[in-house]
């Protein structure tokens, strides 16, 4: 049975562990070497160059003084933040300092370029995007990365080559170890979704099912975000994966307490530092500014649809719950 939001009191980490790690996702830049229809032309067009590694450097050893205590996990986007001569180096560093890492790529880098990256990093998502990737490199990159690290794979679920989409979904979970997600697209990345046919509606909501439960795992990861749990006020748990919010219009939070700012936070691409992408709670400062304060306590959220699947995956509760 479909349930609706209003059902719900509550959205908490499936497991324990995902809320031990602070993750710090940052958005390095806007230079990109794809130009997908769907992406907002300000997420590519290259007006954005890299920061200073040593700007970038002295923030992330701030951020682990800060969180002493918790685990780090340090998670970057772009653009495309392979693209970047001293991304390697960024990574390697925080990786001496004890701090996890990963990232999001379309996969395009050469296989020589992942195969050095390799001892730099923990987990990879590789967004698939149907419009620019070459099917046969993508897979053969995730081919080279799945036996030693976490891999994640995002098919970017575009309306005009849907099918072509799924097929090519088919051919990931053959991979044993590769986390798989089929990508409703938001328009602008805002808060509207593009119009998909019923049809295409039930292949996105039956992924679970059809797709991400046929994976075969045959090690263990450390995971740093998963599914959210959705708490009744009866208590009932219903899981699911942030994009199933998004697909179901199950991600109207308005008037919840978020531990956006508190779980997570976000560097945007002037290093300005942010709760959420949502833009809850505004700009809190800079990496730069010496007298950043980061937050300690959740927001109310005062928006009336959370579309950015890392926003999804931090505590809510209702507090007119019970
Ligand atoms: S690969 Fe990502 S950043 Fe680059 S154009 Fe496509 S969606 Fe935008
Ligand atoms: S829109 Fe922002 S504040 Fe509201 S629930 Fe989503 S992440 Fe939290």
């Amino acid at each position: 049975m479909m349930r609706y939001m209003a059902d719900y009191v509550r959205i908490e980490h499936e497991f324990p562990e995902y809320a031990s790690y602070v993750v710090i996702n940052w958005c390095l830049s806007n230079i990109c070497n794809y130009a997908c229809s769907y992406c907002p032309d300000e997420l590519h067009n290259r007006s954005r160059q890299w920061l200073p590694l040593e700007e970038i450097k002295g923030f992330c050893e701030r951020a682990i003084r800060h969180y002493e205590g918790k685990k780090l996990y340090f998670e970057f986007t772009g653009g495309e933040v392979t693209l970047w001569r001293d991304f390697i180096p960024l990574c390697s560093h925080l990786k001496s300092l004890g701090a996890e890492v990963g990232f999001i790529s379309n996969g395009s880098r050469a296989l020589d370029w992942w195969a050095s990256a390799i001892p730099h990093f923990d987990q990879v998502c590789l967004s698939f995007h149907s419009e620019l990737a070459k099917p046969g490199h993508f897979l053969d990159v995730v081919k080279l990365l799945h036996r030693d690290r976490r891999v994640h794979v995002n098919v970017m679920m575009k309306p005009e080559t849907f099918d072509y989409c799924v097929e090519f979904a088919r051919k990931v979970i053959e991979l044993e170890n590769v986390s798989i997600a089929l990508q409703p697209l938001v328009i602008d990345f805002q808060d509207r979704l593009y119009v998909y046919t019923d049809a295409q509606k039930a292949v996105l909501a039956g992924q679970q099912e059809n797709f991400s439960s046929k994976v075969r795992y045959t090690r263990q990861f450390t995971t740093y975000r998963g599914s959210m749990a959705a708490i009744t006020r009866k208590g009932e748990r219903n899981v699911f994966p942030a994009h199933h919010f998004i697909a179901t219009g199950m991600n109207n939070w308005f008037g919840w307490d978020c531990y956006i700012g508190v779980e997570q936070i976000v560097v945007d691409m002037l290093g300005n530092i942010k709760r959420g992408w949502c833009d809850v709670g505004g700009v809190i400062g800079n990496i730069l500014d010496p007298k950043l304060m980061l937050p300690v306590v959740p927001i109310r959220c005062n928006k009336t649809m959370c579309h950015c699947n890392f926003d999804i995956m931090a505590t809510k509760i209702d507090q007119q719950g019970p």
